[in-house]
């Protein structure tokens, strides 16, 4: 089974929906280029990472890892069984998804097999592309999925590296949310209450005069009888 014999999903036929054998490969989210994933696993692990020419896998400090000791920047990097939807070909492809420590948080806690993720990554319009992100957009039967499969393999492949420890978390913390009210509730002044106005600082002449035009409201009268 080789790419060159077209059995690695890429070079199917358009709308040749047989099942098929592929090589299991990495799938990293591309900019502008949204993919859509079906999780396999109820986890998936991670591992420490240097950039030096290409990725490489951390050994840990400890065990005397090349990288750590010239103070490469560390990256966490995931690593989850998945199917991803080639629409065009009409096809899930089974595939290991790089994870991003950017995107990690918002998988947490909420990954588990059978959980659809609308994965993306925007370009700033600057040539600069943002973190990747994620949403969960569905949910499927865990038993209509593909069998869930080992990652180590093809994550050793991915680094050349005989051994491989996928157990280290992202060292990442959760994302802070909270709710936005609309700002009309805090705009607006208790029911009965009228409130004095803010106190002004008399702006320069220049100033006051386009805020005048602006808003008509004339600053003698704001600071004169506190109307
Ligand atoms: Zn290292």
């Amino acid at each position: 089974m080789n790419k060159a014999n077209g059995t690695n999903g890429t070079h199917a036929q358009p709308h040749d929906a047989k099942p098929r054998e592929i090589v299991v490969e990495v799938h990293r989210v591309r900019v502008n280029i949204p993919s859509t994933v079906v999780a396999l696993s109820n986890g998936y692990g991670g591992c420490i990472t240097h950039w030096a020419a290409r990725s490489r896998y951390c050994e840990g400090e400890e065990s005397g890892c090349t990288y750590c000791k010239r103070k490469a920047q560390r990256t966490w990097k995931g690593y989850a069984p998945v199917e991803v939807l080639d629409a065009e070909n009409e096809l899930w492809i089974p595939a290991v998804l790089e994870i991003t420590e950017n995107l990690e948080p918002e998988l947490r806690r909420r990954w588990r097999r059978g959980t659809v993720w609308q994965l993306w990554m925007d370009d700033d319009g600057r040539g600069k592309r943002s973190g990747c992100m994620g949403k969960l957009v569905n949910e499927l039967d865990p038993f209509s999925v593909l069998e869930t499969f080992d990652v180590t393999p093809i994550v050793r492949r991915l680094f050349h590296v005989d051994s491989i420890d996928l157990s280290k978390p992202n060292p990442l913390p959760d994302r802070i949310v909270r709710t936005a009210r609309p700002a009309k509730r805090v705009a607006e002044p208790p029911a009965g209450k009228p409130q004095p106005p803010a106190p002004a600082a008399e702006p320069a002449a220049g100033v006051r005069d386009r805020l005048n035009g602006m808003f008509r409201v004339p600053v003698e009268d704001r600071n004169g009888d506190g109307r």
